[in-house]
């Protein structure tokens, strides 16, 4: 390389080949498909026909191989390789890219090919290169080893003659003949004329290529063991070992090399090699061989056995049998570096290493192929699955077979691996790919990627919105953009229909976009959508009348606001000033917003811990405990805040005598009671006003969700006349811009109309009874999972023993397309709550894929 770099050598030679491969590949890089692969076909057809011939002429000048398996390997280098190229696209667009990128590949020629040709196989190797060069529309100028030159002269003619006859640019397959040297080889490799070198050798060639400055694609050196566990099949082992390990006499790269048989099987496997032809050398006969011919007192073994057969090395060995000898087999003990055994040996000679069980045997197996074949191929003999994985996890070969002649198994004659006579050994083995090299690794594969607007919002939601958000929605499976939604279903950007059962948490009572709500909130927006705030507002008005019509008591005024938690912060300033106390008793659990009243009114620390200190006068009951409720009553307490149903607590609807010992309890102590409904009002729970059930009328009652059909945000609270007084002393003592804005009132009043005219509570009732009965009958099938099913009307909560199970059900529930959530006070409740407009078909549809998404996680799939 010193010399190289000093004394830049050139050749004309070199330079000239390397521009006439670059001419011609221009021209062939318009050839159509078809046009290649009857090409193709041609070249594969003249070589398979020629196979013997040219496998004779093969072991004429090498004196290497046997001609038989020579012929089979040229059969499988352009027979069963043309069948991997054949009819495939090698250029333009690909299908690949995966489904729903929106990404196309598009192939396109690497260019110049240079391509080393080994002693051990160069027709078989030549013929794979070309065609698999030449599909991929690159030129390929072919290196043979020196002693190979004339069978790669005789192999180029017949290359040459299909390649005039097809019309095919005269250069686009050269042969380095004349005075094929090192120097020249290395010179071709590092030709800046040329894209890439696919360099099948020794290592020196490798490493010499992969240091070249161009890119290359290289192999290693084989020393496949093969591991014989205490199930193995032996009789099947002995006899592929020998088949394989004496096909082409051992000159295979990735044939066995050495067994590792567990000690109780080492007898039955001896039998079965002897059985099959194989000669398994005495301790004596091993000692002998290794001090004799077999290594000569060396470390390696002898280069005079390389690809003889196995009858020539017994003989010259001195090892007699009364049959002909297929395989020597020598046993050994050692995997130190200085045993001739444990290293490769390309010719029909195994070792033999006997280890105590299998975890030895695994360790013997990456010991060897840490001194030779790093990376390259290991076999396993074993029924047991298990093993085999733990095989594929821990040894660090790239082709790891299974019961199989790696002879045969690597090249895909009987696994379904690449047909290739280029093998890749991965970083293990010093190469850039684990992979048997095909027609795609001589490809450049473009790729052309459009903008793609779901990928867009989802990294600025990341970025721009709430990066843990957006990864509990993907982590869910709601992966996708919502586009569109009707009734109960939600459609996203790539066309998917979700069955919707959580209504945007208790929004979409009347469904999605109900057209009687969008109609009414059409028509005010071409009015006004929005309030002067000075002059009177008919839809406000209007809406507030409705209400006190509507709610139950003397609940009378309306203060309108945007949210549920802006209907709590009022309730909660209103009893204070009603009654000039401070004290609130709320409860454990209970979910009422998250602004910092709403939020000291809220039972659970997690959601408190970080914006403390809260609003003081606080305190948090249990929920369903009268008892509690009562102790701490006293004549300090302005109000007493309750969920009819504690929904996000996990759904439990008010034990029987609980509203209504509240409401005594208050009446009691001059309290006010302050019902929570923004989750559980508008019909969700079977009556207009979940409280209506148990007949206990509030004295404050908070409203959003539902209230405006889920097209325009709205909230409220209703108050009886003493509850309100503090306006009496200022109008504005409590306020909102948006609070009761046109467009908001016309939606609460057209979603009224739709509750009343559909008859949505008594449609709550029917639908939620069919589901708590399906759901029930779950939890009877599954009570290890399911510990809980409660609720009132459409708003269901399931209990699962483990949250993760409820976690695991909502992704399931979401690859089928059916949107559900669990609540946010309780994870191990997921809830039912669909818009009040579900169908019961559409029921049966949530149940049933509530079903497989538990069988799922629970495994019984
Ligand atoms: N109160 C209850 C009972 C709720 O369920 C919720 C929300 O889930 C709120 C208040 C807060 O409503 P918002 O999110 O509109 O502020």
């Amino acid at each position: 390389r010193l010399a190289a770099a000093v004394f830049r050598y050139k050749d004309p030679d070199v330079d000239a080949m390397v521009a006439r491969a670059r001419i011609a590949q221009a021209t062939f890089a318009t050839w159509s498909e078809k046009q290649v692969d009857a090409l193709l076909l041609a070249l594969a057809r003249r070589v398979a026909t020629e196979a013997r011939t040219l496998a004779e002429a093969t072991v004429e000048c090498t004196r290497i191989g046997n001609v038989d398996d020579k012929t089979g390997k040229i059969g499988v280098a352009s027979l069963a390789v043309l069948k991997t190229l054949f009819g495939e696209p090698g250029s333009g667009w690909l299908d690949g890219g995966g489904p729903d990128t929106g990404v196309r590949e598009i192939a396109s020629p690497v260019g110049v090919v240079f391509g080393l040709v080994p002693v051990t196989s160069p027709v078989a190797t030549g013929i794979f290169k070309i065609l698999i060069a030449l599909k991929g529309r690159n030129a390929i100028i072919l290196s043979p080893n020196r002693i190979a030159q004339p069978v790669c002269a005789a192999l180029a003619r017949s290359v040459d003659d299909v390649l005039q006859a097809e019309g095919a640019p005269a250069d686009v397959v050269q042969w380095v003949t004349k005075r094929n040297s090192r120097r020249k080889t290395q010179l071709f490799m590092s030709h800046a004329g040329v894209d890439l070198v696919l360099a099948t050798g020794g290592r020196a060639m490798v490493e010499a290529a992969y240091s070249s400055g161009n890119p290359a694609l290289g192999v290693g050196p084989g020393n496949a063991p093969v591991l014989v566990a205490d199930d193995a099949d032996v009789d099947t082992c002995a006899d592929n070992v020998i088949r394989s390990k004496s096909f082409d006499n051992g000159l295979i790269c990735g044939a066995e090399n050495n067994l590792v048989v567990v000690a109780a099987r080492r007898e039955e496997l001896v039998a079965a090699l002897e059985r099959h032809g194989a000669a398994v050398l005495s301790a004596e006969e091993t000692a002998k061989a290794l001090a004799g011919p077999l290594a000569n007192g060396r470390t390696r073994m002898s280069s005079e056995l390389i690809g003889r057969s196995a009858a020539d090395i017994a003989a010259k060995l001195g090892i007699r049998r009364e049959r002909t000898i297929r395989l020597v087999v020598a046993p050994s003990e050692s995997c130190a570096p200085d045993n001739p055994l444990a290293h490769e040996k390309m010719a029909p000679l195994v070792s033999l290493f006997t280890v105590p069980d299998i975890d030895a045997g695994l360790a013997l197996c990456k010991q060897l192929m840490q001194l030779d074949g790093t990376g390259h191929t290991a076999v396993l003999y074993t029924r047991d699955e298990a093993l085999a994985e733990r095989f594929g996890n821990e040894v660090a070969a790239s082709r790891m077979l299974l019961n199989t002649p790696a002879t045969h198994g690597i090249v895909g004659a009987t696994t379904g691996l690449l047909p290739s006579f280029t093998l890749g050994c991965g970083t293990f083995g010093g190469n850039s790919l684990t992979d048997n090299v095909g027609y795609r690794h001589l490809l450049n594969v473009k790729r052309l990627a459009r903008h793609d607007p779901e990928r867009e919002a989802v990294f600025d939601y990341m970025n721009y919105v709430n990066p843990s958000a957006a990864l509990t929605s993907q982590v869910l499976g709601f992966d996708s953009l919502e586009v569109e939604a009707e009734g109960c279903i939600v459609r996203d950007n790539r066309g998917r229909e979700f069955l919707d059962c959580l209504a945007g948490v208790g929004v979409m009572n009347v469904g999605h976009r109900h057209p009687r709500v969008v109609a009414a909130v059409r028509e005010q927006l071409e009015r006004m959508p929005m309030s002067s705030r000075l002059l009177f507002n008919a839809r406000a008005a209007e809406l507030a009348r409705r209400l006190a019509d509507l709610a139950p008591g003397e609940l009378h005024y309306s203060f309108f606001c945007n949210s549920g938690t802006e209907a709590v912060e009022a309730a909660l300033k209103l009893a204070r000033a009603a009654t000039g106390r401070v004290r609130i008793l709320s409860t454990i659990n209970a979910f009422h917003g998250k602004t910092l009243g709403a939020l000291a009114a809220s039972g659970r620390d997690v959601f408190k811990t970080p914006f403390g200190p809260m609003a003081p006068g606080f305190e948090h009951l249990p929920y369903g405990d009268a008892a509690a409720l009562e102790a701490a009553m006293g004549e300090d307490v302005a109000a007493v805040i309750l969920e009819p149903v504690q929904g996000e607590g996990g759904v439990w609807p008010a034990p029987p005598g609980y509203l209504a010992a509240a409401r005594e309890a208050c009446d009691r102590a001059g309290a006010l009671l302050i019902f929570d409904e923004v989750q559980t009002g508008f019909g969700r729970c079977g009556r207009l006003f979940a409280c209506e059930l148990a007949g206990v009328a509030p004295d404050l009652m908070c409203l959003a969700k539902g209230m405006s059909g889920g097209v325009v945000p709205m909230g409220a609270v209703l108050g009886t006349v003493r509850a309100f007084q503090v306006f009496e002393q200022n109008a504005f003592m409590h306020s909102s811009t948006f609070g009761g804005n046109p467009l908001a009132c016309a939606a609460a009043l057209a979603t009224l109309d739709v509750l009343e005219d559909e008859a949505l509570c008594a449609r709550a009732v029917e639908l939620g009874d069919f589901l708590c009965a399906g759901l029930r009958s779950l939890q009877a099938q599954y009570p290890e999972a399911i510990t809980d099913v409660r609720g009132l009307g459409l708003l269901i909560g399931v209990e699962f023993a483990d949250a993760d199970v409820g976690a695991q059900v909502i992704g399931g529930m979401a690859a089928r397309r059916v949107i559900a959530a669990y609540t946010l006070n309780q994870p191990r409740v997921i809830r039912f709550e669909p818009p009040l407009v579900i169908t019961r078909e559409q029921c049966e549809h949530a149940l049933e894929v509530f079903h497989a998404a538990l069988r799922d996680c629970l495994g019984r799939g």
